[in-house]
């Protein structure tokens, strides 16, 4: 963000090369990819620009269904760019600028295919305003669960891991492309809007109420939530003073798991160094049919009053999944392992069955159940088991086997630098195995083999 201004000074300078220089220049201009590439997402995410900021203004009628959007992306372009991608699922668009001048636009599934009317230097800050409306259109993943803008029976449960984002906002949907997030949400009087980071205003007018959040760390375009209805939100202050923000369904009994939430955030700063965001929180709906909770940045989203090792679990992802963030899906173990063995330490912690005996306990599976031990962590293989039993069971096992091997002192150690040193970052499998051997100074290629990438039960660790 900081290079803006630096950025801006170039737009101009180009502009004027541009000018003077004609078609010759503008050959040089080409298009950003489609995609980037994911081994399971390939359409997802475009090439050509790096995006900053997200300014999201939102109002939506839960009686009507109706979403209707002014998004405005902020971006870098890092390639001389003569038209890019953003990704999107259905809508019917308005109005659509690049730097405040109407560009021409083509739909193409998710792809929305923009052509400024002039060509956008590389190292020059651009902006795209798209106005739209409709009813969102609720994206079912390869596993068949349900994800994106989904309509509960007072406003609407919102999450997106891995592709849900475009059925709600306009973006580059690949994790790599971190970005900070403006939500400005205007739901009917008497429901509340709750989103990234932290709370800037609410204010009711005509029976309609705005509410303002702000995300200033980078966040990947999956973690962004907008979930709405009715809810009681309670504001209070953790001990170093960061907002915890709570929102609970009415419907539902107050959960007093919840008051594990601010225990569970210190647990994981002690252990895995400062936490990674500028507010806590939980959101707690009553849309048990969504069937999954979800590691929403700052604000974890919740179908129903979740246990402890689900709220834990949500919160280790702060650091693990949020902060620390995968490359590319087929790492997802990275996120879903390290919150998984998270929850065995914090019932360690807790004086409950600590995370040797939770280890203990499932590799007494047999080598014969391969169901439970196959695909392999970091082999998910295809999309539909992203979030396999064995990415959570084996990944988890595969660090409380590395525990076992370097010792509590290396492994936390481990652990502790791995989100220091790649915070609000992009990290892959193989980056893991390097640290991990340089900070034990072992040899650790077979471990993670037989642990990570072979089928089958592993033997020794
Ligand atoms: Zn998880």
């Amino acid at each position: 963000m900081f290079r803006m201004r630096v950025v801006r000074a170039l737009l101009v300078g180009c502009a004027a090369f541009l000018l003077t220089s004609g078609v010759g220049a503008a050959a040089n201009f080409t298009p950003g990819s489609a995609g980037l590439g994911d081994p399971f997402f390939p359409n997802a995410g475009n090439g050509g620009y790096d995006v900053a900021n997200y300014d999201l203004k939102l109002a939506y009628d839960p009686a009507t269904d109706v979403l209707v959007g002014q998004a405005v992306v902020t971006a870098t372009a890092t390639q001389d760019l003569s038209r890019f991608n953003l990704d999107l699922r259905g809508f019917q668009i308005s109005r659509l600028t690049v730097n405040g001048a109407a560009a021409a636009f083509a739909r193409d599934g998710q792809e929305l295919v923009i052509t400024p009317q002039t060509g956008i230097p590389s190292g020059s800050n651009f902006s795209v305003a798209v106005d739209y409306s409709g009813v969102p259109e609720v994206i079912v993943d390869p596993d068949q669960s349900i994800e994106g803008w989904i309509p509960t029976d007072d406003g609407a449960f919102v999450v997106n891991e891995p592709q849900g984002s475009p059925g709600w906002y306009p973006c580059n949907d690949n994790p790599r492309d971190k970005a900070t997030f403006d939500f400005a949400v205007t739901v009917p009087e008497g429901l509340t809007a709750m989103a990234n980071g932290v709370l800037v205003s609410s204010t009711t007018t005509g029976g309609r109420t705005t509410w303002v959040w702000k995300e200033t760390d980078p966040m990947s375009t999956y973690l962004a939530t907008s979930t709405l209805g009715r809810f009681d939100l309670s504001i209070t202050t953790m001990p170093n003073g960061l907002p915890v923000y709570v929102a609970i369904d009415p419907q539902l009994a107050k959960g007093q798991v919840l008051s594990k939430l601010v225990e569970s955030v210190e647990f994981y700063t002690g252990l895995y160094g400062p936490y990674p965001f500028n507010a806590v929180g939980a959101i707690v709906d009553s849309a048990k049919f969504v069937g999954y909770s979800l590691e929403t940045q700052t604000k974890p989203n919740f179908p129903y009053v979740p246990n402890e090792a689900t709220l834990v679990h949500e919160i280790a992802h702060m650091w693990f999944g949020d902060s620390v963030t995968l490359t590319e899906w087929p790492d997802i173990w990275l996120n879903e392992g390290f919150a998984t063995w998270s929850e065995w330490i914090w019932s360690e912690e807790q004086g409950n069955k600590s995370a040797a005996q939770w280890f203990k306990q499932l590799y007494n599976t047999p080598a014969q159940d391969s169901a439970f031990w196959n695909p392999p962590p970091a082999v998910p293989g295809t999309p539909q088991f992203l979030f396999n039993g064995t990415i959570y069971y084996r990944g988890g096992m595969t660090l409380q086997a590395l525990r076992e091997k370097v010792g509590d002192f290396t492994f936390n150690r481990i652990l502790r630098d791995w989100a220091t040193q790649n915070r609000y970052g992009n990290v892959t499998t193989p980056q893991f195995i390097a640290h991990a051997e340089r900070i034990s100074g072992q040899d650790l290629t077979a471990f993670f083999d037989a642990w990570l990438y072979q089928v089958g039960k592993p033997t020794s660790w």
